[in-house]
């Protein structure tokens, strides 16, 4: 019997050497904690049931291992296999897709635009090449050296419209070419019809401002800004060439200084001081026949002060005038309210609700105050530094500030039109607080910085009216 088991084992033993890929044994702890073995044998059936571990498993493990590499392979690479386990990969991948295909379409944008610059470059050498084997057209004489038509900086304002248009790949340049031609040769008609204003010693517009000369340097903190003058029509008992002066620094400003001369004030020697029965605001003060015109402080209320007698001959409010602050030149200092004198008379410059801040233009009664006739105008007063009359013509000047600035504006009542202007003008201190016109002098007298200085101007004769 024992021999008949053993045979059997045998039996069943013997075929393991050369077929060990089909059974297998295994040793463990059963749940009692003693060895079990486990004898399995593979049959052609049972070799494919699913198992939880064993030699099959790994197989299978390397065979899935083998196939995730052929999917990956097939599916684009291991990014490609990731994305696919994760969403987050997936989008990653599909932006990155759609990137290198934008990248793609501007590369063939750039490529045609290179194309296309490539050609044009090519159209212009052309054309550089037949303008040159064309003969010059015939020269021009030079322009007349019109001081009127010399702007700022001493460049030629005429520049601009003397440059020859530079199209390119334009195959009419001949027809541009006569037409610009006609152009010049109107505009040179224009440009030669204006005289020389050396010439014209009338009343006409501003040609240009001198350097400034400097009279006076005041000595103390209170003459940081200020007003002074003389009077254009100059009455008894004070001759023409009395000089006034006011510093208008301060809160009280009632003192007036007289000096006998220019040279006078240039020494420091007043002669006179004029004590004012109510205080003076801003620089906008002016003398004329005899009389201290000027805006009474916090008020819209003009003063007429009688030199002679050192009385108030007249006051009267400046209808709807700003004042205190309310539409000032771009310097500020309560120069809402500045009154100017020409070969016309006296005019107050100044705004009001109504004009929104823009300039409005007055001309005024010197005997009694009253508002003759009032212009509404378009220069914003807080864009402008201050403002001066000559011959009827209201003047701008641009900034307060700058060393090299410009007359930037004039405004004609008698035609309710204005121009820019490019009249340079300087501000050698700059701190302009105060500019006038003597209409006798043909001079301006401002206060820049602590200096009073005057400019003489040059006039030209106006333009035709339209
Ligand atoms: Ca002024």
């Amino acid at each position: 019997m024992f021999l008949l088991l053993s045979m059997c084992l045998l039996a069943f033993l013997a075929p393991r050497g050369d077929a060990q890929d089909r059974a297998a044994l295994w040793r463990g702890n059963d749940r009692s904690g003693r060895c079990q073995y486990t004898f399995t044998v593979a049959s052609p059936a049972e070799a494919s049931c699913p198992r939880a571990g064993g030699p099959e498993v790994e197989a299978v493990k390397t065979r899935l291992s083998v196939l995730e590499a052929l999917v990956s392979r097939l599916t684009g690479g291991d990014a490609g296999a990731a994305a696919a386990a994760d969403p987050r990969l997936q989008e990653a991948l599909n932006r990155a897709v759609g990137e290198r295909n934008l990248l793609r379409g501007e590369k063939e944008r750039l490529e045609r635009e290179l194309g296309s610059l490539q050609r044009r470059l090519e159209e212009m050498l052309r054309e550089t090449e037949r303008l040159r084997s064309r003969p010059c057209p015939p020269q021009t004489p030079a322009l007349p050296d019109s001081g009127l038509m010399r702007p700022a900086g001493g460049l030629n304002p005429m520049s601009h419209l003397m440059t020859r248009p530079n199209r390119q790949g334009d195959s009419s340049s001949s027809l541009r070419d006569s037409v610009w031609q006609q152009g010049f040769q109107e505009l040179k008609a224009e440009v030669t019809e204006v005289p020389a204003p050396e010439e014209y010693t009338g009343c006409g517009v501003l040609a240009s401002v001198s350097e400034p000369v400097t009279h006076r340097k005041a000595d103390g903190i209170s003459g940081k800004y200020g007003v002074w003058m003389q009077d254009p029509e100059a009455v008894a008992p004070y001759g023409s060439d009395m000089v006034w002066r006011v510093d208008t620094v301060g809160s009280d400003v009632r003192q007036m200084f007289g000096y006998e001369d220019m040279e006078q004030l240039s020494k420091g020697f007043p002669t006179k001081v004029v004590l004012l029965p109510e205080p003076l605001e801003g620089t906008g003060a002016v003398l004329y026949r005899g009389s201290l015109y000027y805006q009474r402080r916090r008020s819209r209320t003009l003063i007429r002060f009688d030199l002679a007698s050192e009385t108030v001959a007249a006051r009267r409010d400046l209808p709807h005038a700003g004042f205190h602050g309310q539409f000032p030149y771009s310097w500020g200092g309560y120069t809402d309210i500045d009154l100017a004198v020409d070969e016309r008379g006296l005019w107050a410059v100044y705004s009001t609700s109504k004009a929104k801040g823009a300039v409005v233009l007055s001309r005024l009664d010197p005997h009694d105050l009253r508002v003759i006739k009032s212009w509404e105008t378009n220069i914003r007063k807080n864009s402008v530094a201050n403002a001066f009359l000559v011959c009827g013509r209201l003047y701008t000047v641009a900034s307060y500030a700058a060393a090299n600035t410009t007359v930037n504006y004039m405004y004609d009542p008698e035609s309710g039109r204005g121009r820019a202007l490019a009249v340079p003008f300087k501000n050698k201190y700059r701190y302009n607080s105060m500019i006038d016109y003597n209409p006798t002098q043909k001079k301006l007298f401002a206060w820049d910085n602590f200096h009073m200085v005057s400019y003489d101007l040059r006039l030209g004769r106006p333009p035709a009216e339209a």
